[in-house]
């Protein structure tokens, strides 16, 4: 096995790890050596082809259908340089401060979180898109819900030079997004941070990681010869992700119990939802996000947002078979849709676990809250579709699967509650988050509220897997605030005298 060393190793250059990458960048310019270990590839421009199952293939851990073991969900992901920032949508909100106070983490304030979230917003050039560049989806939707008189929002996103492919979700293909691999990465690779991707990290030992390098067909091939690796660091920061980071460290031989490591994983258990217009809509050209309605996110527990989404993804969302889910399919230049998320209560027995292989594994019971919020989000949705003026709703927990227009004051008695059901309805999740979560001690908790792992001096974590509870809106900002307190406390445990640097 080869050997390297560096001062500091960030496992992952996602969200949480580009913005650690990033912040780290000064300290590399001034000598520390600083490496990103990155288990996929960097795919190259000339590969953005915006073709589905291609770009799936090439982004995506498992195509963006994880499932989990219950087969329940499936949970999307990204692999590769810039992680799941490269196939986001780039919705960009602030975390309302009273979930950060419900999170009720020792030393972590609302405050801090939201002015280091503000820095993000200004790096990633995030903005709200002009009225002509919005599409009909888009604009349907505000509508509906102006019309039943719900508030509606416009989502500020994170581009520059857009130019409405709609391809968000399969990586631009124009380079106008702006994620960890247009942004952070690049700012921390000009400062000397070496960033290696096709290098998975199979485990973290004493201070080292053990690392495999093994090339794709596809992508720039690794700075690293194929093969493996034993990496010394000073400090390794963790930020796989909230499936990954809590199964890397479960297969790691780390010298403290932490009994909470895998658990309180929530997900925004969402569907996908789609109604026909009679005549065509523009859907697939234009940024495909620009509106949410949070109006129930309190009451009822459920957001609702705009989303576009391609042939398959949404084929597979439909439930029915045959003539009517042709007709819906054949018809997509007409169809309007909705994505509809839950807002999941965090609970131990959700978790993150590994299999014999040491290969991750979800645990994730769609509770009945979870069911009863889409249930009302489905409800919902019905009536800003046809407050829009759709000519017919998709229903896929409905009596029958499709809704007409004429059946529109019937919705409570179309859409019952019993067809809710997991194997039923296709549930989906983009939005992944703890495992490793911040708190107080090793009995409730991973990490410190500096991401510092309970017990094991030199080893963050700086992803999604800290959230201690959902985020309750679209994350990446937060996770990135949250990256950023993690690399400060990187940078000052390693300016501090080895005497004084904390061993719990
Ligand atoms: C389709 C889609 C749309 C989304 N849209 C939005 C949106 O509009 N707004 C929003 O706020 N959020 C959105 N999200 C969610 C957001 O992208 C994620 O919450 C965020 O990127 C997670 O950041 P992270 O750092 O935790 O993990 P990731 O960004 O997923 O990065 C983790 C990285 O770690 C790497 N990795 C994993 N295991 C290892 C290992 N063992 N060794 C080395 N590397 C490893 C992975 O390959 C990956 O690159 C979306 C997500 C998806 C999938
Ligand atoms: S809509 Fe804009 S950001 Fe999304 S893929 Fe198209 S050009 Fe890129």
């Amino acid at each position: 096995m080869r050997e390297k060393e560096f001062d500091v190793v960030i496992v992952g250059s996602g969200a949480g790890g580009g913005a650690v990458a990033a912040e780290l960048g000064p300290l590399a310019a001034t000598g520390a050596r600083v490496a990103v270990l990155e288990w996929g590839p960097k795919v190259r421009e000339q590969e953005f082809t915006g073709r589905e199952l291609e770009m799936a293939n090439r982004l995506y851990f498992d195509r963006g259908g994880v499932l989990t073991r219950d087969m329940s969900m499936t949970m999307a992901f990204g692999k590769g340089y810039g992680g799941s920032t490269v196939v986001y949508t780039g919705t960009s909100l602030t975390i309302p401060p009273q979930v950060v106070t419900r999170w009720n983490v020792p030393g972590l304030e609302a405050e801090d979180v939201l002015a280091r979230s503000e820095k993000y917003l200004r790096q990633n050039n995030v903005h709200l898109l002009e009225e002509p560049l919005l599409n009909d989806n888009n604009r349907l939707f505000r509508e509906g819900c102006r019309r039943l008189g719900w508030t509606v929002e416009q989502f500020p996103i994170n581009v520059k030079g857009c130019l409405g492919a709609g391809l968000c979700n399969l990586g631009c293909p124009n380079a106008a997004k702006q994620g960890t691999n247009r942004v952070q990465l690049p700012a921390a690779e000009r400062q000397g941070v070496q960033v290696v991707t096709n290098c998975k990290v199979e485990r973290i030992e004493e201070s080292a990681c053990v690392v495999t390098v093994r090339n794709e067909s596809f992508g720039e091939p690794s700075g690293w010869e194929p093969g493996e690796y034993r990496v010394k660091a000073k400090a390794i920061v963790v930020a796989a992700g909230a499936v990954n980071s809590p199964a890397l460290l479960l297969r790691s031989r780390l010298p403290v119990e932490l009994p909470a490591l895998g658990c309180y994983f929530t997900a925004h258990p969402a569907l996908i939802l789609v109604a026909q217009h009679e005549r065509p809509i523009t859907n697939y050209s234009g940024h495909p996000k620009s509106f949410y309605c949070d109006q129930f996110a309190h009451s009822k527990r459920f957001l609702l947002e705009t989303c576009m989404y391609f042939p398959f993804t949404t084929a597979k969302s439909l439930a029915g078979f045959g003539a009517d889910h042709s007709r819906l399919m054949s018809g997509m230049d007409r169809l309007q849709m909705i994505l509809a998320l839950a807002l999941d209560d965090s609970r131990a027995e959700n978790r993150v676990t590994i299999d014999a292989a040491g290969n991750a594994v979800v645990d994730y019971r769609l509770s009945e809250p979870v069911l009863d919020a889409l249930h009302e989000a489905m409800k919902a949705s019905a009536r800003i579709f046809f407050a829009a003026g759709a000519a017919r709703v998709h229903a896929p927990a409905g009596s029958n699967f499709l809704i007409e227009a004429s059946e529109r004051h019937r919705i409570d008695e179309l859409i019952p509650r019993s067809g809710v059901k997991p194997g039923k309805v296709s549930i989906v999740a983009a939005h992944l988050m703890g495992g490793c979560r911040m708190g107080t001690g090793r009995g409730d908790s991973v990490t410190d509220s500096w991401g510092r792992v309970h017990g094991v001096p030199g080893l963050y974590v700086a992803d999604a897997s800290l959230f201690p509870a959902c985020a309750e809106i679209n994350p990446y900002v937060t996770i990135m605030a949250l990256a950023d307190r993690v690399a400060e406390g990187v940078r000052n445990d390693l300016s501090a005298p080895p005497a004084s640097r904390r061993a719990e």
